[in-house]
């Protein structure tokens, strides 16, 4: 048995500055996740459209950077994402309203409708489909409303036209299981946040979000404290430990090549992992 929990991104409006929220499979209910972590995308928006503002070529091109935005993270969980070959309406064709689609099957796909219902205000929409009772993933179609003007471009929002990479990489959060933070209580800067903003990359939220949906022990190279991010104070302390030939208990994520010490290659690769938010080590 599934469940569809469609979910979506509205225009306009202003972000303030406490923490994720998660789709639930039903009241009271787990989390719904990706059992193993990996979400594998088929895009059909197309190798065209560029070039764009952000100096991006094809509509395609922009799916796979907020793809690798998310999985940068360095949680247990990644997305892939391929061209689609053979489309496939997810919408049921019985009027059921049902937007899921074959198992398994999760386009990125431009169309004028949800399924036969106009899109309002609403830039994309991403439909996760799962078990009610388990929250384990199935699939998870994202709709993008092509009858919006939209562009690829980063900083602040501009008139007339959207960026479908910070569109995208909110629609992504949705798929991986991430709800709307200010739809439920909280005040925070997030890009899951129901609302475009002048936010177009992660923010440290969708961070702890998506490292709380799927923990991994080896996130960013120097992220002491496991938080997802590297800190500056996680970079001192690195800095001490290599000043001192001390032991890596200290910062565990820090010592790379595993040899139990954190040294200057090291504490320079935790650098490195910081300026680019922390992708996934690489000994
Ligand atoms: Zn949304």
């Amino acid at each position: 048995m599934s469940w569809l929990r469609a979910v979506a991104f509205l225009l306009l409006c202003p972000v303030a500055a406490d923490a994720f929220v998660c789709i639930t499979s039903k009241p009271g209910g787990p989390c719904v996740h990706w059992d193993p972590g990996v979400a594998p995308l088929q895009t059909f928006l197309g190798d065209a459209g560029g070039p764009f503002l952000n100096g991006t070529q094809s509509w395609n091109e922009n799916v796979v950077n907020a793809a690798a935005d998310w999985t940068a993270v360095g949680a247990a969980f990644q997305f892939t994402v391929t061209p689609g070959q053979q489309f496939t309406d997810p919408c049921a064709p019985d009027g059921s309203g049902i937007m899921c689609g074959p198992a398994g099957y999760s386009p990125v796909f431009f169309t004028p409708t949800a399924c036969g219902a106009g899109f309002g205000d609403i830039i994309a929409q991403a439909v996760d489909c799962f078990g009610v009772d388990s929250g384990k993933m199935i699939n998870a179609p994202v709709f993008v409303n092509s009858t919006v003007n939209l562009n690829a471009f980063d900083g602040p929002l501009r008139p007339q036209i959207h960026d479908i990479r910070r569109v995208l990489l909110h629609e992504l959060g949705h798929v991986l299981g991430l709800d709307h933070p200010d739809l439920n209580g909280q005040t925070v800067d997030a890009i899951m946040n129901s609302r475009e903003s002048d936010l177009d990359r992660l923010q440290a939220d969708d961070r702890a979000g998506i490292l709380s949906l799927y923990p991994s022990t080896t996130t960013c190279i120097g992220d002491c404290s496991i938080r997802g991010s590297v800190t500056p104070v996680d970079l001192l302390t690195l800095v001490q430990l290599a000043l001192r030939g001390a032991d890596a208990s200290a910062c565990q994520s820090g010592d790379v090549d595993h040899d139990g010490l954190i040294r200057v290659h090291e504490l320079l690769a935790a650098v490195d992992s910081a300026r680019s938010n922390c992708p996934a080590p690489t000994a």
